[in-house]
């Protein structure tokens, strides 16, 4: 029912008392690795709340490319359109100081080998699927060629997340375009406007047939551009221990509840609670909540 196309990444993190200056070595904790990635993240959330999901994106012929179609796998994602090899599996290289402030680098490695040629192999499985869901971890014209390559009855969630400007093709298919404040933001630069509810309207002007903003622990903010309605969704008040994740939570979520034949007002009732018990706990894929879970909150 859903598909997600994106990235796949292995997390490595390492805490450390402060981060060495140019030149510098400084010892840290022992490493651990988690599988991550927006498109990993988002496949991994929907199965858990019982979607029937596919992953289509590309890791690299490795020990993390191994961990990351296992783990998909024990999720009971589809992984028939996970294509291996033609550069390392993608890797975040994350540093953690004792403030919890994160220091990032990215190597995108297969993710930026998943090709227009890639999307196309898997045309039938796009086709079928009510929803799919992409985000910009990949190629810009990979996306593009989702775009195209999407049934016609197809419903396109996309989450512009790192933020770069987008083609009006693609806007023009999204419905809805999914943005954190951050990415509202970059998108509509200089003339953004003071409030969320500006920030809806500016961007519906844009193209996207809907437009989902999230706002952290106030929950999010829904603009159906074809009847002008806005509504503000509050988040369940929760501890939160671990944001990290929470915003592909929510979109798997809401991308599920669409495909399911929800309306947007309702799917998006639902991920503000899926996204709510994301930050419950520590990490991205293992905080990801069950169905019991979101319906204890
Ligand atoms: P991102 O992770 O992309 O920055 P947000 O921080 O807006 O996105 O979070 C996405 C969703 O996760 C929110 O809409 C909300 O449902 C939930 N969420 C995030 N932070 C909290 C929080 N502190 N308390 C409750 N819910 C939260």
């Amino acid at each position: 029912d859903l598909v997600v196309v994106g990235s796949a990444n292995a997390d490595l993190v390492i805490g450390v008392e402060r981060r060495p200056a140019p030149g510098e070595t400084v010892l840290g904790s022992d490493l651990a690795v988690h599988p991550g990635g927006k498109g990993a993240n988002q496949s991994l959330a929907a199965a858990r709340l019982g979607a029937r999901t596919a992953l289509l994106a590309r890791v690299g012929d490795d020990g993390h490319g191994r961990l990351l179609l296992e783990t998909q796998r024990a999720a009971g994602v589809d992984t028939d359109g996970v294509l291996v090899g033609g550069a390392p599996t993608g890797v975040a290289l994350i540093t953690v100081d004792p403030s919890g402030d994160n220091s990032i680098v990215v190597s995108p490695g297969a993710n930026g080998r998943l090709t227009p040629e890639d999307v196309r192999a898997s045309a039938p499985l796009l086709a079928a699927a009510r929803v799919v869901s992409v985000q910009l971890e990949i190629p810009l014209e990979t996306l593009a060629e989702t775009v195209r390559g999407r049934g016609p009855d197809t419903r396109l969630v996309l989450n512009p997340s790192p933020p770069a400007p987008l083609p009006d093709e693609v806007l023009a298919a999204c419905d809805p375009l999914v943005v954190n404040e951050h990415e509202a933001r970059f998108l509509l630069g200089e003339g953004a406007g003071a409030a969320p509810a500006d920030w809806a309207h500016a961007l519906l002007a844009r193209g996207p047939r809907s437009v989902v903003i999230t706002l952290g622990a106030e929950g999010a903010l829904v603009a159906d551009g074809r009847t002008g309605s806005l509504d503000h969704l509050v988040s369940p008040k929760v501890h939160a221990v671990d944001t990290t994740g929470a915003g592909d939570a929510f979109t798997a979520a809401l991308a599920w509840r669409l495909g399911r034949g929800d309306g947007l007002r309702a799917a998006a009732a639902y991920a503000v609670r899926v996204g709510a018990a994301a930050v419950m706990a520590r990490g991205a894929q293992e905080s990801f909540p069950t169905p019991a879970e979101v319906d204890a909150l």
